[in-house]
């Protein structure tokens, strides 16, 4: 991949250097990366150590005898809950508030100390034990974004029952197969949730999943939300609170091993059918406890922290449970969609909890830049101190707009790349050290070694293009994909010897630092000239007129693949080209613009204005689904699919045009 036409494509140079006052209060030094340079297995147990109380303490850091299996802090004894809750209140810290719970309903609102979270963990990890859940079974958990979800996902951590959650979105079907790779025997739901505007069913969803047919489960605990009617099965079914309120008050939680299995995660299936990515207890939550502390620099005394992901993916996992409760930080959790009641919701919530640190999605930044920057400008957004991106590439555009207009100039970004797989960040800015760069995610962060080889797993030069690999076993590594150790194996061990292959493609920058173009089946071969969706996104994405570009490669007889783009244009001028109607003349003028950004060769055949982009709950593209329509096919499987919908519409746009 070190071709020409993906070296030169991007050009971007400016940088920002983190401001005195957010360096003198930083938590991530530059001191960081040389001790993790001069002894990286020391230096993780050092970390250990520092951010994890242990009951025992290990005796071995590192076991990668039987690579790719590895092994962490070997001998090692501890809870997860204990460490997220426990101890802040032994500590004195009880009357803290762990999370600022806001409904999407307007001034439906909760606030739960760690004193109070402390309660309902040690009364669920009973209500679970009383129902016959001991160490090792697997629980599923279907909930919308209420407390519940982490109390739920706490409290089997307590007593070892690895937690299996599922989006609230997914469909009847995707929840059986799930609930039947994992044997899972009790289901925690809730009877619905409040999405734009309306409840909508959850219990439903799981009842149609365990009708007819094998399922393992016995037990079904509802969370009463929304107070909608469900229907019930006696002897299987019972309320979260009835449970919880006859359950014992107090509960002894016991130590398990640091390799003890935490919780089974599916991917988004961004790529296929998702993987049940399975992580291990202290690994884990040393990384995820770091990386809050290092890169999103939780004061927890001082900090109001907000990640916007959903509980249902790896993000909500590590940054909204784990890693921050680990350090014991008060948080936002958000139960609905941005634009409820109105598109100015998420700096209502930013203004009125006076959140220093916001961590989101490109996918959401870009439709706040549809939306406008005169939204977030009726806003009070000075508490911000810090933002973050994860998820997807971030084009250098919005990456800019994510910086003027919400972070007022003075925020730094940290832009994460890792994966459910990585379990917590991997490469980032480390914001009171890096000077940052628009687009880019830059380093491994202290403690991890990774690089862009070329095809022959050789280190790239500055200035080219590869794959992204780690070189060296992490602490919050996944330790394989449940029930599948060759599936494990051969999906991310065997593209290169003795290294983690993430699918990425990444380029190397003439300053060294790593930009992740993507996945790396969505790399493009125009006439011999390999280049990068993302690239080619971000050039359409930095005209003033559009808001979000999704690119793929369709097989063409005489290029062997053409560029094909699909556009949403910014509110201001869906509103213009429908009064000129001069959609023709914009697709002429977007051709124009790539061919001007990077070059005639990355000019798109094709472009089509569209309404929506198919995303994954978690907001991601899927570029495969697109590829399906470009190249005529019957679209593939649609079961992550946000909005199912939206490929009708695509479909239909694309056979009119
Ligand atoms: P599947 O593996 O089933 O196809 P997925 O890879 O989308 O699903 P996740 O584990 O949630 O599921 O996503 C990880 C991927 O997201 C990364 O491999 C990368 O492609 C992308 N990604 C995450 N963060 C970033 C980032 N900061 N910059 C660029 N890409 C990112
Ligand atoms: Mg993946």
């Amino acid at each position: 991949m070190s071709d020409e036409g993906l070296s030169n494509l991007l050009h971007e140079e400016r940088t920002f250097a983190p401001s005195e006052e957010f360096v003198a209060q930083a938590n991530g030094t530059a001191e960081l990366f040389e001790q993790a340079e001069a002894d990286r297995e020391g230096f993780w147990a050092q970390k250990a150590r520092e951010y994890l109380d242990w009951e025992t303490d290990f005796d071995q850091v590192l076991d990668w005898s039987e690579r790719p299996f590895a092994k962490w802090f070997l001998g090692g004894r501890l809870n997860a809950c204990v460490n997220a809750v426990d101890r802040h209140v032994e500590a004195g810290h009880g009357d803290r508030v762990a999370i600022h719970w806001v409904g999407e309903p307007e001034d439906d609102t909760r606030d739960i100390t760690y004193a109070e979270l402390h309660e309902q963990v040690q009364r669920a990890a009973n209500a679970l034990t009383d129902l016959g859940v001991r160490e090792g079974d697997a629980v599923m958990i279907y909930l919308p974004m209420v407390p519940e979800a982490a109390v739920a996902m706490l409290a089997c951590a307590r007593i070892g029952a690895p937690h299996s959650v599922v989006f609230g979105g997914f469909s009847s079907d995707a929840l059986r197969s799930r609930i039947a790779d994992a044997g899972s025997k009790v289901v925690i739901t809730a009877d619905g949730g409040y999405r734009r505007g309306k409840p909508s069913g959850l219990k439903s969803v799981v009842d149609g999943a365990l009708e007819g047919g094998e399922n393992p489960v016995e037990n079904v605990l509802v969370v009463r939300r929304t107070e909608q009617d469900v229907e019930w099965t006696e002897g299987r079914d019972t309320w979260w609170h009835e449970a919880l309120e006859a359950a014992d008050a107090t509960h002894e939680a016991q130590a398990f091993d640091a390799e003890h299995p935490l919780f089974i995660l599916y991917t988004s299936g961004t790529t296929g059918k998702p993987k049940g990515i399975f992580h291990a207890t202290g690994g884990y939550l040393l990384q995820t406890a770091y990386t809050s502390h290092v890169v999103h620099d939780i004061h927890p005394e001082s900090d109001v922290y907000w990640c916007t992901a959903d509980i249902g993916w790896v993000t909500g996992h590590s940054y909204i449970v784990y890693g921050p409760m680990t350090l014991g930080a008060t948080q936002v959790m958000y139960e609905g969609t941005p634009d409820t009641p109105h598109q100015g919701r998420f700096w209502e919530i930013v203004q009125d909890k006076k959140v220093t640190i916001l961590y989101t999605a490109p996918t959401a930044i870009r439709t706040f830049m549809k939306w406008g920057k005169e939204i977030p400008e009726k806003f009070d957004l000075s508490s911000l101190k810090l933002l973050g991106s994860v998820g997807e590439p971030i084009n250098p555009e919005a990456w800019m707009w994510y910086r003027e207009v919400i972070g007022g100039g003075r925020c730094p970004i940290v832009d994460t790349w890792w994966q459910t797989e990585t379990g917590a960040i991997m490469i980032s800015p480390i914001p009171g050290v890096t000077e940052t760069r628009p687009g880019s995610a830059q380093h491994p962060i202290p403690g991890i070694n990774a690089v862009v080889v070329d095809d022959m797993g050789q280190p790239v030069e500055k200035g080219s293009g590869g794959y992204l690999v780690v070189t060296d076993p992490w602490p919050s590594m996944l330790r394989g994909i449940w029930g599948d150790p060759e599936r494990y194996q051969e999906t991310y061990w065997s593209r290169f010897e003795d290294m983690y292959f993430a699918g990425d493609g990444a380029k190397l920058d003439e300053d060294g630092n790593i930009w992740v173009l993507g996945r790396v089946d969505d790399v493009m071969n125009v006439s011999g000239h390999r280049m990068s969706t993302a690239e080619i996104e971000s050039a359409l994405v930095s005209h003033p007129k559009v808001a979000e570009a999704a690119v793929v490669g369709a097989a063409d007889e005489t290029t062997g693949q053409a560029i094909c783009a699909f556009v949403i244009l910014r509110e201001e001028a869906v509103e213009q080209a429908d009064e000129e109607g001069e959609g023709q003349d914009l697709v002429a003028e977007l051709r124009q613009h790539v061919a001007k950004e990077i070059g005639a060769i990355a000019k798109p055949r094709q472009i089509m204005i569209v309404a929506e982009l198919p995303k994954t709950r978690s907001g991601k593209i899927m570029r495969r689904l697109l590829k399906d329509v470009a190249e005529n096919r019957e679209v593939g499987d649609v079961t992550t699919l946000a909005d199912s919908s939206v490929m009708d519409l695509i479909t239909q746009g694309m056979k009119e045009g």
